[in-house]
């Protein structure tokens, strides 16, 4: 039996253009993702058949524009589609995110900011490079950003730097937590863009250039067993003087920044795994209790109340969830207000802390037994930890934010207190 849509599109008034995307994602996802996702979780590998089929399905195209020969999805088309995907393996679906943002954030997140037409042209030329190496040869993208220190929640200028030099970059630097190291083609690197050895690194420079993993200086390393997200294989990146030719560049110089202030609902596309991670830990629990999950004796539960108040509760956080995070992705655009970006952070801390609230009442509910390795729920629980550390936009910073946004106005500071 396959499992109903998480947003169903008559009742969420979803575009057909949305609904078949959803299918899609969901049919490929639950047939061939989800038998795979234990090996890909216990071995901590990289899940590769699961891009094999994501290329031939044309979904790694989902965010390239139509008239670049993709499906030209804007931001709510693919959060809806991923997090079809996140339902049957988390891994995937957060890697697929870090692709997929090479595309949208260069593709329609762009195309609705005002550019010169210089600038608009020279984008579409930039663009037009790795639009094709995706859509002809497979190739995947990943987002390297997080340096352990305070460039990743957008506090400091990036540390890895890209000097300027004849035809390009020299491009020096560490990344941690590089989703699909040794497995993408591309590395998407921000990094500070400097003229000269001296010049300081700020913010405004801020460059996102793809590298090309084979590019001599690049290198992966250190160990990758996490608790959860195993498949994402997020090791440490350096790059050790890497030349990069300037067409290698995913943004304009000094467009990035721009689209990263204007476009703040861009750093929400973490969720839609976390979302699907969510359905997927409520789904189990009601297959559960009903003695339907294939294998396991039927286990007579569901008449005591103390169950069906949990799966009540579960139900009431999952509604809640999609409500928000429906809202928040339907409402995303350049230059929100403040009411509509406060939304977006209470969606983006919502949505991570309730997918591992959820996967632990389904535990707790569940019993002993649903705890097996043999079983998708314990991995739906370790994953689900993970999302609320993902930055910028981390559980901590949403509420940080949120915080200062609701006491203070723009500019307003205590000074006159
Ligand atoms: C499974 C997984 C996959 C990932 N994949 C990628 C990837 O592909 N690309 C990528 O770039 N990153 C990736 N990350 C990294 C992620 O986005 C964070 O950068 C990382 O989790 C930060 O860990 P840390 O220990 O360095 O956090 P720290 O920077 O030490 O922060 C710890 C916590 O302190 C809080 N904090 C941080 N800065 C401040 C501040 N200035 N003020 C107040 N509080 C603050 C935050 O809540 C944060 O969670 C991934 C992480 C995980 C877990």
């Amino acid at each position: 039996m396959t499992d109903a849509p998480i947003f169903d599109p008559q009742a969420w008034g979803l575009s057909d253009e949305q609904a078949n995307l959803c299918t899609q994602a969901r049919e490929l996802a639950a047939e061939k993702f989800a038998p795979r996702a234990t090996e890909y979780d216990r071995n901590a590998s990289f899940p590769t058949e699961n891009y094999q089929d994501l290329a031939a399905s044309g979904l790694l195209g989902i965010c390239i524009p139509k008239e670049s020969g993709g499906h030209g999805a804007d931001l709510k088309t693919y959060m809806l589609t991923a997090a079809e995907i996140g339902r049957y393996c988390g891994a995937t679906a957060l890697t697929f995110n870090m692709h997929v943002s090479s595309c949208l954030w260069t593709g329609d997140l762009l195309d609705q900011l005002d550019l010169d037409d210089h600038l608009r042209d020279q984008h579409h030329k930039m663009r037009a490079l790795h639009y094709g190496r995706i859509l002809n040869d497979g190739k995947i993208y990943a987002q390297p950003f997080s340096e352990g220190g305070a460039a990743a929640a957008g506090f400091a200028a990036f540390g890895t730097t890209a000097l300027k030099v004849d035809g390009g970059w020299k491009i020096t630097g560490k990344k941690i937590f590089a989703s699909l190291s040794g497995h993408a083609d591309y590395y998407g690197v921000l990094c500070s863009a400097l003229q000269t050895a001296d010049e300081k690194s700020s913010r405004r420079n801020t460059m996102y250039i793809a590298v090309h993993a084979d590019a001599k200086g690049v290198s992966v390393v250190g160990e990758w067993d996490p608790m959860g997200m195993r498949g994402t294989v997020s090791r440490t990146l350096i790059f050790d003087d890497v030349f990069v030719p300037d067409e290698a560049q995913l943004m304009p110089q000094g467009v990035y920044p721009k689209a990263a202030s204007r476009w703040p609902h861009m750093f929400m596309t973490l969720t839609p795994a976390y979302m699907g991670i969510a359905q997927a830990a409520y789904d189990f629990t009601v297959s559960y209790l009903r003695g339907e999950i294939p294998g396991m004796p039927p286990v007579k539960r569901r008449m005591y109340p103390t169950k069906q108040l949990a799966v009540a509760q579960m139900r009431l956080i999952l509604e809640q969830t999609k409500a928000l995070w429906f809202q928040a992705i339907s409402e995303a655009s350049p230059d929100p207000s403040q009411d509509v970006l406060m939304r977006a952070w209470a969606a983006q801390h919502t949505v991570m802390e309730n997918a591992n609230a959820i996967s632990q009442l389904a535990i707790r509910t569940c019993g002993g037994q649903s705890m097996l390795k043999s079983l998708p729920l314990e991995r739906l629980y370790r994953d689900s930890r993970c999302g609320s550390l993902m930055l910028p936009w981390t559980a901590e910073l949403c509420m940080d934010m949120l915080g200062k946004a609701a006491l203070y106005n723009k500019g307003e500071t205590d000074d006159d207190a």
